[in-house]
Formats: C-alpha cells, sequence, structure tokens
C-alpha cells in the first residue's frame, strides 16, 4: 500500500495557500476519512461527518476554510495533509514551473469570481455557496425567468467550461480523457 505522505514540500505549500479549492467545495462536495478518524477529528469536521456504507467523509466546503485553512498548525484530518491534486503530482515530476502552477491556481480563482459576478448580474444577489453547489442549482434549473434566458445559458456555459478546466488541472488525467471520451461519444 503507498506510503501516504503527511507533510507537503514548502514549494507545494506556497502554491496552496494561494489555493484552497480542495477545501472551499469548489473540486469535491466532500472528503474522505479513514476509518477511526471520527471521534478524534478537529470540532467543525467531526460537525460535518457523514458516510455511505462504509465509506466515511466530511463535507465540503470545510468550515475551517475562511480564505485559506484556519487551523493549518493543528490536528486535522489525514486527507487535510495527504491530498495533492493533479497540479501538484504534475509540478512535483517537474513538468509545470512553480509560477505556471501559480498562474493556474490565481486564473482558477479569477474564472470563479466572474460566474459569482454572472450570478449576482443575473439574479441580483450574491450566490454565497460553494462552486460544487452552484452546479447543483444549475442542474435543477428547469425554468429560467424568460427574460434571462440568454445570460442563464452563457452562466450555465462558463460553469461547464468552469468545471472542465478544474477537472484538466486539478483532477487526475484518467479523469479528464473519461470525460473528454464522454463527450465525444
Ligand atoms: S487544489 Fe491542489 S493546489 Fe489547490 S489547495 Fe488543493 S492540493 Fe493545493
Ligand atoms: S481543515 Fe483545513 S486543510 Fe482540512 S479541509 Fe478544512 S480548510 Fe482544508
Amino acid at each position: 500500500m503507498a506510503k501516504i505522505l503527511t507533510e507537503s514540500p514548502i514549494k507545494e505549500q506556497e502554491i496552496c495557500i494561494q489555493c484552497g479549492l480542495c477545501c472551499d467545495g469548489t473540486l469535491f462536495g466532500h472528503a474522505v476519512l479513514q476509518k477511526g478518524e471520527r471521534g478524534n477529528l478537529p470540532e467543525k469536521i467531526e460537525q460535518q461527518y457523514g458516510n455511505e456504507g462504509e465509506a466515511e467523509f466530511f463535507t465540503l466546503p470545510c468550515a475551517y476554510f475562511e480564505g485559506k485553512c484556519t487551523i493549518y498548525d493543528k490536528k486535522k484530518a489525514v486527507v487535510c495533509s495527504a491530498f495533492r491534486c493533479q497540479l501538484l503530482k504534475t509540478f512535483a515530476q517537474g513538468d509545470v514551473s512553480q509560477q505556471d502552477a501559480v498562474k493556474i491556481v490565481t486564473d482558477a480563482l479569477k474564472f470563479k469570481v466572474e460566474i459569482y459576478e454572472l450570478y449576482k448580474q443575473i439574479f441580483g444577489v450574491d450566490f454565497k455557496l460553494s462552486f460544487r453547489e452552484l452546479l447543483n442549482e444549475m442542474g435543477k434549473m428547469t425554468e429560467p425567468p424568460a427574460q434571462k434566458t440568454k445570460e442563464l445559458a452563457l452562466l450555465k456555459a462558463k460553469c461547464n467550461i468552469y468545471e472542465t478546466l478544474l477537472i484538466k488541472n486539478f483532477k487526475s488525467i484518467k479523469t479528464f480523457e473519461a470525460m473528454i471520451d464522454s463527450t465525444v461519444e
């Protein structure tokens, strides 16, 4: 079994500190827990505990995320220290420079701001939940306000493009290839 790496190299931490997309509900709706972790987790993570059969997790966005992890130097869940997204793996392999990795992160954050601004323009209120929750809301929206049809189509298109970029840059190559295969069938 692969050894779980629990401390990120400093250069990876410098990328993560500007990001947080794996904590704030942009990339994932939940984070997996190891068996036996429940009961020994930070209080707010315990409150967000869930399970499905044998699988245990806590829901995201994480309540400790406020622009960055607010318990960074304290005991967290194993996944918090062990998780490395595809961008970090690609960086660790030397296939992307630190400067380019940071640019990918900042571009992703900017794109998300644009999406939330467009939502506000359309609906006149801030969308206060995570990107995954926004995707869910878009999926449920069957009857848009008639005068907003074009704007809503643009918002949906931007959400789809954003999701594709997230998968390409932050998820596994396999996930990205599977997504491409399913769209060209
Ligand atoms: S998504 Fe990747 S780069 Fe961003 S905080 Fe998570 S592990 Fe770090
Ligand atoms: S505890 Fe910190 S690292 Fe873990 S999910 Fe929450 S914000 Fe992210």
